[in-house]
């Protein structure tokens, strides 16, 4: 008898084990491609979707009956070799199951098992042999000339929708056209584009010019950090950069932290370019996710512009990368596969050999580490672009001043100047809702949330108090739980005061709230922004969402109404974070011919860091932060990875971790410490309890040597029944 050969195919599930799958290939079926999607028989009753990694000839599953692979979903690969490598290097980096990775790389309908080919929608337009044609040809076919006259009204090209309503016999007359010649068809309805560049470049200043030139020259490898102060035209450069790259008929993906930034920077991008966009966001529906993935994947998009997750979009001429604000700390997932988007981007330039801009007015201190030890190249643009000119900080002491409802004379003062030069204002306070507290005056009670170890917030639309950790709700008491007294009241500002106290002390002012609150709703951030920028707004009150980028030309007074809730924290990268929120929201205060001003109320008006903004030097903020982590061992002095662990009750998410710690006894290297286990700084959260444990080392290598077999043995621990935990590798937030 003659025994076929053994043929297996390793496969990543989407499941939390950290393993691949052995399954036959039945004699039937041809080898799946390495990269190609298969439908799996996966537990008891379920067929799953995972994707090939591997081939082999013998399972490393002893004992175990195989089963047969139920069906190939893909003739060729959905996820190409390049792609798949960075993938299992990422999850090999992360600790994280590598079909959770795999799942996450792909659009959810991929991810379902829906077909990978493209069968969009198509947008017909005219050849130039179609426009140029005598429409006396036409006679008395009036359905073609009507057909004839949209297409020839539309440069872009009609999508087939739009055709059936210029008449529901479009059909018969598109393919009579294409026999002749007369019309072009593009599978481009996801993609974003068309028409051709309306927009004349500008003229670069000096310093563009050099990053420009810069970035350019560079064969391979090569990053670079674009340190631009805000106003300084770092998109220009970026603009300028992918236009070559296309011209060499390559691709170019560019990251941004925000979904609400992806529709300015398409703009600015459909203004300069004619080449089709791939937009990639969490918004899109899936259908258009998945077309404007797999246009990408097929070379068909050469600006791909995304958030986080596109940096897995497999683009197979890529030829440059941009991260747009590099700093912000969206680029790092914060649950799930904790990844970061940026330093994977990094690594994708350097297996993919291509140049990579990371840009910034304000750039992390790892990333400026790594500047100064010259791995990076700095392009500095230290001026604003057309002449526009920095704005003034100035600090007023809270000390020394009254405030009502957060506001100090001065600043007020200020206000009032800029409306009577019906200029625009912004105020930040990143604080939302009316007030943080609600507070009895007769014995002192504050209302807290009775599932976190958090005050809550005292909402005035709806009069209600709310938790901002775990979204419960309660009805104001009408008396204090603990002296039954009535004088109950809030305490200190969040952002719904502020806009109350100006719509009441300039009540012919138009003001604007910008936060989480306020633009809830699909697409209402974006109609704001645009009402902003359309001068439909005369003072701007928000949150941290206004220092992400956004451009407001009109803006020449910024106020910032508390810069000390940074200054003191127990979290290492407060102070980093607090410099760059009030930086890029400073940089929000006069564009163009407008000078800007800047008022910073603090009650530490001495503080280094607050010195520091005053003087507009980012990199003496960064020498005095960079001075404190080598001290005190932090990143990039050191490389971390947190062990989080939550229970309902505090003492077993304490005694889970101890017992990790215990079994990393043996196998831990001596250049790695682990810290003792400690409570989260907000230990419950939606009734839970938190813990939490740090791994710390200034070797990258042996916190990973030692990250690998330690998860494997606490995965095996039987404490872990009463436990979630997760392993967080090099975490931005330590709580
Ligand atoms: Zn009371
Ligand atoms: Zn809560």
């Amino acid at each position: 008898m003659f025994a076929a050969p053994t043929r297996i195919c390793r496969v990543a599930i989407p499941a939390p084990l950290r393993t691949v799958f052995d399954y036959l290939v039945p004699a039937a079926f041809p080898w799946p491609s390495v990269g190609a999607r298969v439908r799996v028989p996966f537990g008891p009753r379920r067929l799953a979707v995972g994707v090939v990694v591997e081939h082999a000839d013998t399972s490393l599953a002893s004992g175990k009956r195989l089963k047969p692979i139920a069906e190939i979903l893909d003739s060729e690969p959905v996820i190409p070799g390049p792609m798949l490598e960075l993938l299992q290097w990422a999850a090999d980096y992360y600790h994280h199951p590598i079909g959770d990775v795999m799942a996450t790389a792909l659009p959810a309908k991929l991810r379902r098992g829906d077909p990978s080919v493209l069968h969009g929608e198509r947008v017909w337009v005219l050849t130039s042999a179609g426009s140029q044609i005598d429409l006396s040809l036409f006679g008395r076919a009036r359905v073609q000339r009507r057909v004839w006259e949209a297409l020839n009204a539309a440069p872009a090209g009609l999508r087939e929708s739009a055709l059936a309503e210029v008449t529901p016999r479009w059909r018969a007359t598109i393919e009579a056209f294409a026999a002749k010649g007369w019309v072009a068809y593009d599978d481009l309805d996801c993609l974003e584009g068309g028409p051709p560049a309306t927009t004349a470049p500008p003229t670069l200043t000096p310093a563009q010019a050099a990053a420009v030139a810069a970035v350019g020259a560079a064969a391979g490898f090569a990053p670079f950090l674009l340190h631009g102060v805000t106003g300084s035209g770092k998109t220009e450069v970026y603009l300028r950069a992918i236009e070559k790259v296309l011209r060499q008929g390559r691709q170019a993906l560019v990251l941004v932290p925000e979904i609400s930034l992806t529709p300015q920077l398409a703009a600015r991008f459909r203004s300069r370019f004619s080449a089709p966009i791939a937009v990639l966001h969490s918004n899109l529906n899936d259908q258009a996710r998945a077309c404007a993935w797999l246009m990408a994947r097929a070379g068909k998009a050469p600006i791909v512009l995304g958030t986080r997750s596109a940096i897995f979009t497999p683009l197979p001429r890529l030829g440059l990368i941009v991260v747009d604000e590099e700093h912000d700390a969206s680029f790092k997932q914060q649950d799930g596969f904790r990844y970061s988007a940026r330093d994977i981007a990094i690594l994708r330039a350097s297996r993919e050999h291509v140049p990579i801009v990371l840009g910034s007015a304000t750039p992390s201190l790892e990333t400026l580490q790594r500047v100064r030890d010259g791995a990076y190249t700095r392009l500095t643009l230290a001026e604003r672009a057309g002449g526009a000119m920095m704005p003034t900080i100035e600090l007023l002491d809270l000390r020394k001043l009254p405030h009502e409802d957060g506001i100090s004379p001065p600043l007020r003062a200020a206000l009032i100047e800029t409306l009577a030069r019906g200029e625009q204002s912004l105020l930040f306070l990143n604080r939302r809702g009316f007030a943080p507290v609600w507070m009895c005056y007769g014995c002192g009670w504050i209302a807290p949330c009775p599932r976190c170890d958090a005050r809550l917030t005292f909402h005035r639309g709806g009069a209600r108090l709310r938790c901002h950790h775990c979204g419960s709700e309660s009805e104001l008491p009408a008396a204090c739980p603990t002296c039954r007294g009535t004088d109950l009241h809030p305490l200190g500002e969040g952002t719904e005061r502020v806009e109350s106290a100006l719509t009441r002390w300039f009540p012919q002012a138009r003001v604007l709230r910008i936060d989480r609150d306020s633009v809830r709703a699909k697409g209402a951030l974006e109609a704001t922004l645009a009402r902003v920028r359309e001068g439909d707004a005369d003072i701007l009150i928000g949150t941290q969402m206004l220092s992400k980028g956004h451009d407001f030309p009109n803006v020449t007074l910024v106020g910032v109404l508390n810069a000390d809730q940074g200054l003191y924290s127990t979290d290492f990268r407060s102070a980093e974070r607090l410099v760059q929120q009030i930086v890029q929201v400073s940089g929000r205060a006069g564009r163009a011919a407008k000078t800007g001003r800047v008022l910073i109320q603090t009650f530490h008006p001495s503080h280094p860091v607050l010195a520091a903004l005053v003087h507009q030097n980012y990199d003496a903020f960064a020498d005095y932060a960079m001075e404190e982590r080598r001290q005190t061992g932090f990143p990039p002095f050191a490389h971390l990875a947190l062990l989080r662990a939550e229970a309902t009750a505090a003492t077993v998410a304490l005694a889970f971790l101890r017992r990790a710690r215990a079994v990393a006894r043996g196998i831990i290297p001596d250049t790695v410490q682990i810290m003792d286990p400690v409570p989260s700084p907000m230990e419950r959260r939606a009734g839970r309890y938190r813990a939490q444990m740090l791994v710390q080392s200034t070797k990258r290598s042996a916190l990973h040597a030692l990250l690998r077999p330690w998860i494997e043995r606490i995965g095996e621990l039987k404490e872990t029944r009463r436990v979630r935990w997760s392993v967080d590798v090099d975490p931005i937030d330590l709580y």
